[in-house]
C-alpha cells in the first residue's frame, strides 16, 4: 500500500526538526493541538497589529496599538514604591506619557534620554483623562525602527509559548511548504481570485490588516475551501463506498400504507408526502439507503417512518424503529400501534425490560417473521435479536447514537436500508458538514393548527409568582411541566436540582405532583409519566430527559428553570412539549441574571418558533461545538473554515466532492492524483484506505 507522497514527507516530520524547536518548545505546541510542521501551516493567526508609523496618538481608541514618532521630555521617577515611572513624550500633534510599572530609572534614561527622537510602539489608554502608553512594547530609534513590520500576526498562544517563538516555527515550517499540483478545479479557484496553496499559506501568516483576516479574505477563503473539500471528499468516499456495497430493491405495492391513511383522522402535510416519496424511491432503488429526515418538534416524522416501514412490509419484509430511551420507544409503540392494526400488520416493542420466557417469545415471532415492524431501544443492537428479513431500520434521534450504531443495525439485515430521524433542527451547514454522507429529507412544514406558544423570560427571583401562576393553572385544570436546569459536570448534580425543586414543590402540589430523571429505575419513571399523561398528575417535574419525543397534548406551560444553560435547540425542543393541544401555552424560561449576550440568545427563542431559524441563530451565537454538544455532534473541528460563516463553500465542496469522485472514482487523473496529494496533507488517511478497497 503506498504510503504518504514524498512531497510531503518534510512537512510530517517532527516538529523539533524546525530551527529553534526543542522538546521543550514541541510539548508547548502540543498544547494548542501542533504536532508537526503541516499543524502550523494550519493554524493561522487570529489577530493582527498594525504597526504602521503614523503621524500622532492624538483620537487613538482605548486600547489600540500605535505607532508614532516621538520627543522624548521629562522623566518622573515615581515618589513613592508602587507608583509608576512616567516619561512625557510630544509627538507631532500631542502630548502623552510612557509608563512604567517597577522599571529601572538608569535604564530607562539610556533608553529615552530627554530630548532624543525615538520611535514608540503600544497600546494607548486613557488614565484620568490623561493618554499614556504602558509598558511600550517598541522604544527604537528611528534607524531600529525601519526594520518593524508594518504588521505583526498574532497566533493562538499558549503560556509559555510566545508569539516570537512561533513566528519562528511557522517561518520554519512555511520554508518546508512544497510546491504542490493544484487539486483545485479551475472553475471554483479563478473567478474567486483564489491563490495556489503555497501562495496562500503564506499569505495566510502575513496578515496585512484586519481584512486578511477575514473569511472571504482569498488565501483564507482557498485554505477554508481546502479543508472544507478534503472533508466532503471523504464523506463522499464514504458515501460511494456503501453504495457500492450491495443494496436490496423494496418496492411496495402501496396497499398497507393506503389502509393507515384511511384510517387516519386527517391527511399528511405536503412535505411528509414529498419525504414518504423521497424514502420510498431510495427504498426501490438497487442502492442502499442512507437518509436524514429532519423536521422540527411536532413535524410529524412519526408517521412518515410509520409509512416507510410499511413499504419493507409491503415488499415482505420487517422494518425496526429504533429510539433513544425506553419511554419514547413505549411512546412510539404507543402512537404506531392502533396505525399498525389498521394495516393489520403485528407490530411489537423490545427494551432492555424484556426479559425470559416473554422476551423469548418475541424473539421467536420476528425471527419467524410474524412481527412486521419491532419498535425498541439499544436492546435491538443484541446478538440474539435476528430478524427473518429486515429490510429497513430506522434511527430516530440520530446524534444520541453514533454513526457507527447506525450502521449497526442495518447490518443486521442483508444491507438493509437506513433511514435517521432527527428533531433536531440542524443548520444546512451542519448538516452539510455532519451528514455530507447521507442523502437528506425535510419536513419544512408543519400540521395545520398549531398554536404559537406564548414565550416569557421571567428573572429567577420570581419564582414565587411562577408557582402561584402554576397553581392557579392546574386549579383550573391544566398541566405543566418543570424541567430543572441542566448541570454540566455530573448526571448526579442535575438529580439533586431536581429533587430539591420536586421537595419546594410538594407543598403546594401534594398528590399531584410527579418527578421523573435519568436515574430512576424504568418502572417507576414510566409510572410517573403515565400519571402526567392520564391526569393523574398535573405537575411534572424532570430533567431533561422528557426532552425527546414525549406527546402529552393536554400540557399547556413549560417552565424551564435556568435557562441560559441550555442551548438555543434545546430550550427549542423542550417547548415542543406544549402547545399540542387546543389551548393555549405557555413558556416560561426562568433565569438568573443575563449577560448581554445571554440575553440576546433568549429573546431570539421569544421571537421565533421556527426550529431551523433558531438553529442558525444558535449556531452564530455559540459556534458548532456546543449547538449539538462537542462531543456529540461528530463535527469535524475545521482548523481554517468557519463553517458559520462559509455555509456557502461548505455546499460548494459538497457538490465538487461528489461530481470529482463521479467523474474519476480511483481518483486517478492527474486531478485525482492532487485530490489524494489534499486528503493526504489534511490527514484524512482513512478516506484513502476507503478507496483502496473499492
Ligand atoms: P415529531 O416526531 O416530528 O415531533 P410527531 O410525529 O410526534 O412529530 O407528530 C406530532 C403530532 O402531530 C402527533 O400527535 C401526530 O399525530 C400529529 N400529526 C402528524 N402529522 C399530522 C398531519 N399531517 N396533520 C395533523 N396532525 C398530524
Ligand atoms: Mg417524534
Amino acid at each position: 500500500m503506498a504510503g504518504r507522497p514524498e512531497i510531503l514527507w518534510p512537512l510530517f516530520q517532527a516538529l523539533t526538526a524546525l530551527p529553534g524547536v526543542g522538546p521543550r518548545l514541541a510539548a508547548l505546541f502540543g498544547r494548542i493541538g501542533v504536532a508537526r510542521p503541516v499543524d502550523l501551516l494550519f493554524t493561522p493567526p487570529h489577530g493582527v497589529v498594525d504597526r504602521r508609523l503614523r503621524p500622532s496618538a492624538k483620537g487613538a481608541g482605548d486600547g489600540e496599538t500605535v505607532t508614532v514618532e516621538v520627543e522624548i521630555g521629562v522623566h518622573h521617577p515615581p515618589r513613592d514604591k508602587g507608583k509608576p515611572y512616567r516619561v512625557a513624550v510630544r509627538d507631532a500633534e500631542t502630548e502623552f506619557l510612557l509608563v512604567w510599572f517597577h522599571g529601572q530609572p538608569e535604564r530607562l534614561r539610556a533608553l529615552a534620554p530627554t530630548g532624543a527622537r525615538r520611535v514608540v510602539s503600544g497600546r494607548v489608554e486613557i488614565f484620568d483623562g490623561v493618554l499614556q502608553m504602558v509598558h511600550p512594547d517598541h522604544l527604537l530609534s528611528r534607524a531600529e525602527a525601519a526594520a518593524l513590520p508594518a504588521f505583526e500576526p498574532v497566533w493562538p498562544a499558549t503560556k509559555g509559548l510566545g508569539q516570537k517563538a512561533i513566528a519562528k516555527a511557522v517561518n520554519g515550517a512555511l520554508a518546508l511548504a512544497p510546491d504542490v499540483p493544484e487539486w483545485l478545479d479551475r472553475a471554483v479557484a479563478s473567478p474567486r481570485g483564489w491563490p495556489s496553496w503555497r501562495a496562500a499559506v503564506r499569505v495566510l501568516h502575513a496578515p496585512q490588516g484586519a481584512a486578511d483576516l477575514a473569511p472571504e479574505a482569498p488565501a483564507r477563503a482557498r485554505l477554508a475551501y481546502d479543508e472544507l473539500l478534503s472533508h466532503q471528499l471523504t464523506l463522499a468516499l464514504a458515501r460511494a463506498e456503501r453504495r457500492r456495497g450491495k443494496g436490496r430493491a423494496s418496492v411496495g405495492d402501496g396497499r398497507l400504507r393506503e389502509a393507515v391513511l384511511a384510517a387516519l383522522p386527517f391527511a399528511p402535510t405536503g412535505a411528509q408526502r414529498r419525504a414518504v416519496a423521497e424514502i420510498a424511491a431510495d427504498m426501490a432503488a438497487p442502492e442502499r439507503m442512507n437518509r436524514l429526515l429532519q423536521g422540527d418538534v411536532g413535524s410529524g416524522k412519526t408517521l412518515v417512518a410509520l409509512l416507510a416501514m410499511l413499504v419493507a412490509v409491503e415488499a415482505g419484509g420487517q422494518a425496526a424503529l429504533m429510539a433513544p430511551t425506553e419511554i419514547l420507544a413505549r411512546q412510539h409503540a404507543q402512537a404506531l400501534a392502533p396505525l399498525a392494526a389498521a394495516a393489520g400488520v403485528r407490530l411489537d416493542v423490545l427494551t432492555g425490560r424484556d426479559k425470559g420466557p416473554a422476551r423469548a417469545a418475541k424473539l421467536a415471532a420476528l425471527a419467524a417473521g410474524e412481527t412486521a415492524i419491532l419498535v425498541g431501544t439499544h436492546a435491538l443492537f443484541q446478538k440474539d435479536v435476528a430478524f427473518r428479513d429486515l429490510r429497513l431500520a430506522v434511527v430516530d434521534e440520530q446524534h444520541r447514537f453514533g454513526v457507527r450504531q447506525r450502521m449497526e443495525l442495518g447490518a443486521k439485515g442483508r444491507a438493509a436500508d437506513v433511514l435517521v430521524m432527527t428533531a433536531t433542527p440542524i443548520p444546512r451547514t451542519l448538516a452539510l458538514a455532519s451528514y455530507g454522507d447521507m442523502d437528506v429529507s425535510v419536513l419544512d412544514e408543519k400540521p395545520p393548527g398549531r398554536k404559537p406558544v406564548d414565550t416569557r423570560l421571567v428573572s429567577m427571583a420570581r419564582a414565587a409568582q411562577v408557582v402561584e401562576r402554576l397553581r392557579a393553572a392546574v386549579a383550573a385544570g391544566g398541566r405543566a411541566y418543570w424541567v430543572c436546569p441542566l448541570v454540566e459536570e455530573s448526571d448526579v448534580s442535575e438529580l439533586t436540582a431536581a429533587e430539591a425543586r420536586f421537595a419546594a414543590l410538594r407543598p403546594v402540589f401534594g398528590d399531584g405532583l410527579r418527578l421523573v430523571h435519568g436515574q430512576m429505575p424504568p418502572a417507576e419513571k414510566d409510572a410517573a409519566m403515565a400519571d402526567f399523561a392520564s391526569g393523574r398528575a398535573q405537575v411534572l417535574v424532570a430533567t431533561t430527559v422528557i426532552e425527546v419525543g414525549v406527546d402529552v397534548p393536554e400540557a399547556t406551560i413549560m417552565v424551564i428553570e435556568r435557562a441560559e444553560s441550555f442551548g438555543l435547540a434545546q430550550l427549542h425542543q423542550l417547548r415542543g412539549r406544549v402547545g399540542r393541544g387546543g389551548e393555549r401555552s405557555f413558556c416560561l424560561l426562568l433565569h438568573g441574571p443575563l449577560g448581554e449576550a445571554a440575553a440576546a440568545r433568549l429573546s431570539a427563542l421569544r421571537e421565533t418558533e421556527d426550529g431551523f431559524r433558531i438553529a442558525e441563530e444558535d449556531l452564530r451565537l455559540r459556534g458548532p461545538g456546543d449547538l449539538l454538544g462537542a462531543q456529540q455532534s461528530g463535527l469535524p473541528a475545521f482548523r481554517i473554515a468557519d463553517i458559520a460563516a462559509q455555509a456557502d463553500l461548505m455546499a460548494l465542496a459538497r457538490d465538487d466532492a461528489r461530481l470529482a469522485l463521479t467523474r474519476d472514482p480511483g481518483l486517478e487523473s492527474p486531478r485525482g492524483a492532487a485530490l489524494r496529494l489534499l486528503l493526504w496533507l489534511h490527514g484524512r488517511d482513512d478516506a484513502i484506505r476507503m478507496m483502496k478497497q473499492g
